[in-house]
């Protein structure tokens, strides 16, 4: 074990959430090897037993969800209303992964003796990011273990503490020793783990820098699956025909959920040009009135960012906003000490998008208007981006959102909803910088099995299938 280090809440570094030693590589190698010596048994023990376990888990979790939504919220700052619907995620996984995860890798009956099976990989890697602690490693944990995978698990460094207990209820729920082994630490440590030559997979969420290299030390390793969920600079296009009030609260929900660290945030707002300056107005009205403090009180709608490193980046981001030849409309003042962020809005005269900060991922809340001048202007101006996750349409018309579907080149797209908020029941992936096309949500079950045709014959040997000029043996 190497040194240990401690989670502290972001606003409060006095409430101290725990220690935890940092895994080296050798730790890593030691929990790689549990995991391996633990598959065969966990494997063979069947879906009807792993399932059982998954339900023991989800009960516990829910037993104790209040516990979870606290820790989360304590932990990385989210408000309480935040952390209490992540941590209602977590139960709910389990039984979206009995039903409709278990459906897209059920055996395939194609034709009288041909048919296809699905197999767990092995020992899958799984690193966490620090803004869904619980919900997003989970969504992979738990379609892993379902198909007989074992799992490592690295968390993120900034909610060490999120993980302890979460494997704390798989122990309490039977888990077989070495099937879920935790290893905590920075990102030599994820790395360590990610490059291991006995994980099958790795199934990551987080940044695109870090997904890229990834992708980059996978290139050695074809053999091994890699799931990368990345990042996102989402857009929201509001025609002229749309509902404004509708629009505009959807899009103060998408720019500050979770203080701007969703990967589904909304930063890009591509608005009708008639339509602008009413929008640009209430829009900044809506967000003036978003109420940000300490995570655990009551009405608070945002808490801090999570670190001051993070709010170092949105304040390195906000400083280019003149060079990229944005007009101010909200500067994100905040009456409270970093990391505390209010939120920030500003607008273009056009829907080019040439500036860094136009362009990639801040991570905060904040967000920049564009003039669009009709449906096809704006998709233009969606797809003008690295990234490719989330993208939303407000119109009363159902043709134009139509028509934009497809077009759009976005893992998600939603009608007179923002970007936030997704259906546990639907994929959930991007593309480009995004993601690797292996969308997470309900189809994490296809990229945590191995399919295996088979072509079968129960009968005997029947002269008349031999092809003419082949003998009679
Ligand atoms: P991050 O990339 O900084 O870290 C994610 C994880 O990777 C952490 O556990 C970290 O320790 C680890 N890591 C860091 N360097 C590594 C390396 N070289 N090798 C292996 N692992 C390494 O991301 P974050 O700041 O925790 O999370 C925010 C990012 O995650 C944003 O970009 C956000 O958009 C993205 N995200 C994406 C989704 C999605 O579903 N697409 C969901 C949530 C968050």
């Amino acid at each position: 074990m190497g040194e240990n280090f401690e989670s502290r809440a972001p606003a409060e570094p006095a409430d101290v959430l725990g220690a935890f030693a940092v895994a080296d590589a050798a730790e890593v190698n030691a929990a790689v090897a549990r995991a391996r010596r633990a598959f065969p048994a966990w494997r063979d023990l069947g879906l009807e037993a792993r399932s059982a376990v998954l339900r023991r888990f989800a009960a516990l979790v829910k037993d104790r969800q209040e516990e979870l939504a606290r820790l989360i919220a304590r932990e990385v700052g989210k408000a309480l209303w935040d952390a209490r619907a992540e941590a209602a995620l977590v139960p709910a996984k389990v039984d979206l992964t009995l039903a409709e995860g278990l459906r897209l890798v059920a055996p395939i009956e194609a034709a009288p003796g041909a048919r296809a099976t699905f197999h767990p990989r092995g020992v899958l890697a799984v690193l966490g990011p620090f803004n869904f602690p619980a919900h997003l490693p989970n969504g992979h944990i738990v379609p892993a273990l379902a198909l007989g995978n074992t799992v490592v698990w690295k968390p993120s460094e900034l909610a060490p503490a999120v993980a302890a207990w979460l494997a704390a209820r798989w122990a309490e729920a039977g888990l077989p020793p070495g099937v879920l082994e935790l290893v905590h630490g920075p990102g030599e440590t994820g790395h360590a783990l990610a490059v291991h030559r006995d994980v099958d997979g790795v199934l990551f969420t987080g940044s695109w820098a870090v997904g890229r290299s990834l992708a980059e030390a996978a290139l050695d390793q074809p053999g091994k699956i890699l799931a990368l969920e990345l990042g996102g600079k989402n857009a929201i296009v509001v025609l002229e025909d749309a509902d404004l009030e509708l629009a505009v609260a959807e899009s103060a929900l998408s720019i500050c959920a979770t203080t701007g660290q969703r990967c589904s945030c909304a930063s890009r707002l591509f608005v009708a040009e008639p339509l602008l300056d009413a929008f640009t107005e209430r829009l900044a009205r809506a967000l003036r009135g978003v109420r940000f403090g300490p995570p655990l009180e009551d009405g608070v709608f945002m808490g801090p960012l999570v670190s001051r490193g993070a709010w170092e980046k949105l304040a390195r981001y906000r400083a280019l906003r003149a060079e990229a030849g944005a007009e101010v409309v909200l500067a994100g003042e905040c009456a409270l000490p970093p990391p505390y962020a209010a939120p920030g809005l500003v607008r273009f005269a056009s829907a080019r998008q040439i500036h860094r900060y136009q362009r990639d991922e801040i991570f905060g809340p904040e967000a920049a208007l564009y003039p669009i001048a009709d449906l096809g202007a704006a998709i233009d101006a969606v797809n003008d981006s690295d990234y490719g996750l989330v993208a939303s349409v407000f119109t009363r018309d159902r043709g134009a959102y139509e028509h934009a579907i497809g077009r759009v080149r976005t893992g998600l797209l939603n009608w007179n909803r923002g970007t936030i908020g997704a259906s546990g029941k639907l994929p959930f992936g991007g593309l480009r910088r995004s993601g690797n096309d292996r969308p997470a949500g309900s189809f994490a079950t296809l990229y945590c099995s191995v399919v295996q045709s088979h072509l079968e014959h129960a009968g005997g040997f029947d002269p008349a299938a031999l092809p003419p000029g082949m003998p009679r043996p």
